[in-house]
């Protein structure tokens, strides 16, 4: 049995580096246990931006892609794109009209950002940004959530979400909303090879998705002790960064490493190969399962589909063999408006699909996921997640109405 219904998100960024790991890795065990919700929070990347918007599919592509790789389940947990279920922009207006200013410009972070857009040079003081915590708020009150996967940085913000459910429920003389608890984890702050903080636009990252020759490439740039210029010399494993990634992914022997490291028993080429292979052994499973995915075949679609009509249980109502011509009649609609890349896909996969369909093993309203999903795994469990997600959604803005009384 479920332990309860869990909201989580991320902002689209791209392809995800091993700082994003043991957030991922929680949610992979969250599943297990929980309703899951997995959301690509699109909306909020809009609020810092909201001008730089021409690389957000293939942003929200490869996130997911290496969502899928780590271990993320879309049969078991719902994953959709925040703006793909409109109902987070109406819940989020809702909550607007009775959420005091003072609530947002008091919240710890506002400031702090938007001083540190503003040395870049970016103003980011917007309607839409002060307002990005009641938008949080919407995302998790939508599907009842009771729990929020967090770390204690993100306390704050949830206590708001908890404010916000209160003065809801406290306006309309309801008890719509539960007030959602924290699941503190802890969540090692990986740091980049150069030593600042791990981001893609300093060029210091090492992406989940790395390449074993690139990840040997970023451990060999790491900086170790400047201090130690000759094998011979004591190290001061302090001061190192090769140190700190031994200390996340080796902790059983930091002690041994770091002592043999200041008695200059240990030289730093042999330590960075032991540190390449921990991270190696860590990547290489998930650089496997991406390259299944992202291989695309039509098999892989398809078994998505039965899985998940098998978790809903939904029945086929007809498995007899069937006359393939309604099918035919779905292809060539989809024909008139194919590009070429479509067209070659629906060429390759179209005489499989239809011999499925006869078969019994796939239903029309398959074939029609299909096509809308363009013969893509990614934008097909995104279409799934949004149907799953949309259909709570639905459900919780009318009684949302209900209870404001906005009933025509
Ligand atoms: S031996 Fe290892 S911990 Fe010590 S300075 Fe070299 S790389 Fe860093």
């Amino acid at each position: 049995m479920s332990k309860g219904t869990i909201l989580s998100g991320m902002r689209p960024t791209g392809k995800l580096h091993i700082g994003h790991l043991s957030v991922l890795e929680n949610w992979v065990k969250l599943q297990q246990d929980y309703r899951c919700y997995f959301m690509v929070a699109d909306l909020h990347s809009l609020t810092t931006k909201f001008d730089e918007t021409e690389n957000l599919p293939n942003d929200i592509r490869e996130m997911v892609l290496d969502w899928l790789s780590v271990g993320i389940d879309p049969v078991k947990s719902a994953v959709f794109v925040q703006s793909s279920v409109t109902q987070h922009a109406e819940l989020h207006l809702y909550f607007s009209m009775n959420i005091p200013l003072s609530w947002l410009e008091r919240c710890p972070t506002y400031k702090d950002q938007v001083a540190q857009f503003g040395r870049q040079g970016k103003d980011i003081t917007t309607y839409g940004f002060l307002g990005y915590p009641v938008l949080q708020a919407a995302d998790i009150l939508m599907y009842f959530a009771d729990t929020v996967p967090v770390g204690e940085d993100q306390l704050p913000h949830l206590e708001l979400t908890r404010e916000i459910a209160r003065r809801f429920n406290f306006l309309y003389k309801t008890e719509l909303f539960p007030e959602p608890q924290a699941l503190l984890g802890k969540f090692p702050l990986v740091p980049g090879v150069d030593g600042r903080k791990m981001s893609k636009s300093y060029g210091n990252d090492i992406a989940i998705s790395a390449s074993s020759e690139d990840v040997r490439k970023r451990v060999n740039a790491m900086v170790t002790d400047p201090g130690r210029v000759r094998r011979e010399d004591l190290g001061n494993p302090d001061v190192c960064i090769v140190n700190k990634y031994q200390e996340i992914y080796n902790n059983e022997l930091l002690a041994y490493i770091q002592k043999t490291c200041r008695s200059a028993e240990r030289g730093c080429v042999n330590c960075k190969k032991e540190l390449y292979n921990l991270v190696e052994q860590l990547l290489a499973p998930i650089r496997e399962r991406r390259a299944i995915y992202e291989n695309n075949t039509y098999e892989l679609q398809r078994d998505y589909l039965l899985k998940l009509k098998n978790k809903t249980r939904t029945k086929d109502p007809d498995t007899n063999e069937r006359d393939e011509a309604p099918v035919h009649r779905k292809f060539d609609r989809y024909w008139k408006k194919a590009g070429r890349k479509e067209k070659e896909t629906l060429k390759k996969t179209g005489s499989q699909v239809i011999a499925d369909y006869k078969s019994g093993l796939i239903t029309l309203n398959d074939v029609q996921s299909l096509l809308d999903a363009r013969f893509d795994f990614v934008s097909l469990i995104l279409q799934k997640g949004k149907e799953r997600a949309g259909r709570q959604a639905v459900k919780t803005i009318e009684q949302v109405r209900e209870a404001m009384n906005l009933r025509y």
